[in-house]
């Protein structure tokens, strides 16, 4: 059977750690979007805005396969920071550009996450497989979305 070999208890580990990332990213845009100041402002705060409602959405489809797996997802909020790929960038610097750095910074590392999850669950767990691929095609576009607007300030 395809599916004998997956770990499914490390790719319930492997997916908690996602879902903090997620929570994280969440966080890191909804709080940009908040603070935001410089150039080209009014779009940066849209677009970071909408990546926070992306990166919720993905913060559920996460949590609800982990549940489908039969495993528990992280419960206490204090345990996202140990549990996280990819961290916090903490939005001391408010600018947009240093937003966008720091953000384009946090995509990259999801599109990393996701590309695991997808080596790992490939020809073994379709239903894992298909959400990861979905997820990931939106880090992609969300990095490409930051880059475009990073041009556009120009630096
Ligand atoms: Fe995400
Ligand atoms: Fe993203
Ligand atoms: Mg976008």
């Amino acid at each position: 059977m395809g599916d004998s070999d997956l770990d499914v208890v490390s790719l319930i580990e492997k997916l908690n750690r996602a879902l903090a990332d997620e929570w994280l990213a969440y966080y890191q845009y909804w709080m940009g979007a908040k603070l935001a100041t410089g150039a080209m402002k009014e779009k940066v705060v849209e677009e970071l805005e909408e990546h926070a409602g992306d990166e919720l959405r993905h913060a559920g489809m996460v949590a609800d396969r982990i549940i489908q797996l039969g495993g528990t997802p992280i419960l206490d909020p204090k345990a996202w920071h140990t549990a996280a790929n990819c961290g916090y960038e903490v939005p001391e610097d408010p600018s947009t550009a240093k937003l966008l750095e720091q953000n384009i910074k946090g995509e990259r590392c999801a599109i990393r996450v996701y590309k695991a999850i997808m080596e790992m669950t490939q020809n073994k767990d379709r239903t894992t497989f298909s959400m990861a691929e979905e997820i990931m095609q939106d880090e992609i576009e969300h990095e490409e979305d930051l880059k475009k607007i990073q041009a556009d300030i120009g630096n």
